[in-house]
């Protein structure tokens, strides 16, 4: 996975509270993870740098999520018409992290214009030219330089726990949000009573690839230093939670 991890490390402020100060709670593979003593947020702190957490993103990575095609086209269309029952114009739908584009399909058929990024290019190259999807970009969000207030709905799903620069990309997110746009988060939840113990054996603990374990106050701490808030937290029978932010004045 990461072939020269060991030459490339590097130590973070905590991106919610800019602490400092980090209790060790356990190594996996090589890799420390930490509390934040100032929010309690874990993370790999000190972590491989951003160039060897990408390789993680395969082509295989993509194939794979190709192949169980029906199933995430299901999974989406759900997760887009929960979403859309909050909304009331019909604007534009961005997925963050959007592989091959199954929410963008979905969101183009729940009435919104579906448009997706993804910093990993097979997904998008099948996207675009398997399922005919218009408005897919390789790349990484920031660097796309979308108009302000562009995308009525934003989904991250399964995404935000991968992002090296946090506070970048949640202010990018309050830039690209309508003034009554919202915004769909789904993460692994560290404060779901079904999280495994020792935290260590917990499935969603994945050196390299999950850098943060929020639980619902971290995430809303950070998505308040941009001035977003979230409106709603859905209840997840996984160990995972699913919310809903939108701009602080919504
Ligand atoms: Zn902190």
């Amino acid at each position: 996975m990461n072939e020269a991890r060991a030459d490339n490390w590097e130590t973070i402020a905590c991106p919610v509270c800019d602490g400092q100060e980090f209790k060790p709670l356990f190594e996996k593979q090589g890799e420390p993870f930490v509390e934040c003593k100032g929010c309690s947020l874990v993370l790999i702190n000190p972590r491989p740098v951003f160039s060897e957490v990408m390789h993680t993103y395969t082509d295989d990575y993509s194939r794979t999520y190709a192949k169980k095609a029906d199933k995430k086209i299901r999974r989406s269309r759900r997760r887009v018409n929960l979403l859309a029952k909050q909304i009331r114009h019909r604007g534009r739908w961005l997925d963050v992290g959007c592989s091959a584009g199954f929410v963008v399909q979905a969101a183009n058929e729940a009435g919104f214009e579906g448009w997706g990024v993804d910093v990993e290019p097979w997904g998008v190259r099948y996207g675009s030219e398997t399922l005919g999807l218009a408005n897919l970009y390789a790349g990484m969000l920031e660097d796309q330089h979308f108009p302000d207030r562009h995308f009525q709905a934003i989904s991250l799903y399964d995404v935000i726990e991968h992002v090296p620069d946090l506070n970048r990309l949640v202010s990018e997110l309050a830039r690209l949000l309508a003034p009554d746009g919202r915004i769909d988060i789904i993460t692994p939840d560290i404060g779901h009573w079904r999280v495994t113990r020792p935290l260590s054996e917990w499935k969603e603990i994945k050196p390299s690839e999950h850098l943060y374990y929020f639980s619902a106050q971290t995430l809303g701490r950070l998505f308040e230093r941009q001035g977003l808030a979230v409106i709603k937290k859905r209840l997840s029978l996984k160990s995972s939670m699913k919310l809903v932010v939108a701009h602080g004045d919504h």
